[in-house]
């Protein structure tokens, strides 16, 4: 029987990996990372590898062309593998984000964003399978930018981007470092959440902690808000608590002279291990001269997203919403 397209390529990937991960003596991810430049390129890369492994290599990628795969294909594919790389060992904030969340976040995203060509940053890109996720919703023309810390990460994600065939303009560094780039329409990122270890860098946020080390979610929020043009939209995966920290009073004030909450979406908490772990969508804009508030945030509980029928009312309100508040 033919395999399905995305079994095809998640078993192109996993064998070439292994393969790899044993002769280089490296990690599988590592291992995905050198498999999936050699299939971009056509070749093996590997200058280390034995003659028989080269030719066995050659002859796997020979056999797929990329050009009869669509891009969610390929996307899902590697997401699929990765996240088996994943289960090794990962820390939890550099985890991949979900399908699921990428879908809604492409959903907000395409619905507040009216123009049909946009700047877009993700300022912490991981291995691109959010971004890529919205540009492949997108029926626009979107100018995008990621950046990561992470040099594997980020390599998953421009390998992600080549096979796509999706143009990202990709730095790696510190997010919270200046950014060179220039103000973008839009944000998306799942945010890292926990403690910024560089107290001097952090000094030059507004939200940096009175005492102590201060929360590198909120300075991401600071940063991108930043780098966004006034007007702009910002899409941020957070922690259902933080409102609640001990430092959410100086993130009210940065709000109120900055930017309009346009909505939070609560994810739901089946999604998450524990009920601490758990997240939300925020939806904000940055303020700008003729820029006004929704009369009314949208403030949604989602329901189980396989659940069918309660997904549908809760769209249908948030249709409705966006009837009375986004004309
Ligand atoms: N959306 C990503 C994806 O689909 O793969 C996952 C994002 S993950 C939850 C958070 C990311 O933030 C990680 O990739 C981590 O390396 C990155 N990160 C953490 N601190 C950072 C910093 N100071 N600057 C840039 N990236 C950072």
């Amino acid at each position: 029987m033919k395999m399905a397209p995305v079994e095809q390529l998640f078993t192109l990937f996993n064998e070439t990996a292994l393969v790899l991960q044993e002769e280089l003596s490296c990690t599988y991810l590592e291992a995905l990372a050198e498999t999936g430049e050699n299939l971009f390129n056509g070749s093996v890369l590997q200058n280390e590898v034995s003659e028989i492994t080269f030719k066995r290599l050659e002859k796997q990628y020979k056999e797929i062309n990329l050009d009869n795969f669509t891009k969610e294909e390929i996307r899902k594919a590697y997401q699929l593998v990765i996240l088996k790389g994943m289960k090794e060992n990962v820390q939890p904030n550099h985890q991949m984000t979900p399908d699921s969340v990428g879908m809604l976040i492409s959903y907000l995203v395409d619905k507040f964003m009216k123009q049909s060509s946009f700047r877009l940053l993700d300022p912490a890109i991981g291995t691109g399978n959010l971004l890529t996720t919205v540009l492949n919703q997108l029926q626009k023309n979107v100018q995008s930018i990621g950046i990561d810390i992470d040099d594997l990460l980020i390599k998953l994600a421009y390998i992600n981007a080549n096979l796509q065939e999706h143009p990202i303009e990709l730095f790696n560094q510190d997010s919270l470092e200046p950014l060179f780039i220039d103000p973008v329409d839009a944000v998306i990122a799942d945010l890292p959440v926990g403690f910024y270890p560089n107290d001097v860098r952090a000094s030059d946020y507004q939200l940096k902690a009175d005492k102590g080390h201060s929360y590198a979610h909120h300075l991401f929020i600071e940063q991108s808000v930043r780098h966004t043009k006034h007007g702009g939209y910002l899409f941020f995966i957070i922690p259902n608590g933080l409102f609640e920290s001990d430092q959410a009073q100086q993130l009210r004030e940065f709000f109120k002279e900055e930017i309009i909450i346009q909505g939070v979406l609560q994810l739901p908490l089946s999604m998450f291990n524990n009920k601490n772990a758990a997240k939300s969508i925020l939806v904000l804009q940055k303020k700008g001269e003729g820029i006004a508030a929704p009369k009314q945030a949208l403030l949604v509980n989602l329901p189980n997203l396989s659940n069918a029928v309660e997904m549908d009312n809760i769209l249908k309100k948030v249709e409705k919403w966006f009837q009375d508040n986004k004309r």
